[in-house]
């Protein structure tokens, strides 16, 4: 599938790995908008939020285990999780991932 996100996860793409198993890969973004911006996915092909079935489920759950245990990991005592929904939301890669946003003050509400 021509999808950027399904290249890196399978390493055709490079990226800065901070955390891979067989669900899921954890990757540095390319354009951080804090001192530490990384990204979760899932390895199988969904689309965003939006297409998350009970099917889906259980691979979002460990996603979200994963953010926790690499935020441990990394001394993250507070961060935002983000996942942008379409392009008014502004989704720009259209496969599933999890924004994990750390090291700065943050604003509320979200631009
Ligand atoms: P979104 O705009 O919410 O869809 O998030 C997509 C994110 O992917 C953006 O923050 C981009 O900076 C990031 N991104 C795009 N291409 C790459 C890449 N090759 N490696 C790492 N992050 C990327
Ligand atoms: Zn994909």
């Amino acid at each position: 599938m021509d999808c950027l996100f399904c290249k890196i996860a399978g390493g055709e793409i490079p990226s800065k790995k901070v955390y891979e198993d067989e669900l899921c890969y954890a990757f540095y973004d390319i354009d951080p908008q804090a001192p530490v911006h990384f990204l979760v996915i899932p390895k199988a092909h969904i689309q965003s939020v939006s297409q998350v079935d009970e099917a889906a489920a259980p691979v979002v759950g460990h996603i979200f285990a994963v953010i926790a245990q690499v935020a441990r990991e990394l001394g993250l005592e507070s961060y935002r999780v983000v996942s942008n929904i379409g392009p008014q939301a502004g989704q720009s890669v259209p496969h599933l991932h999890f924004h994990v946003l750390s090291g700065r003050d943050m604003t509320w509400p979200p631009g």
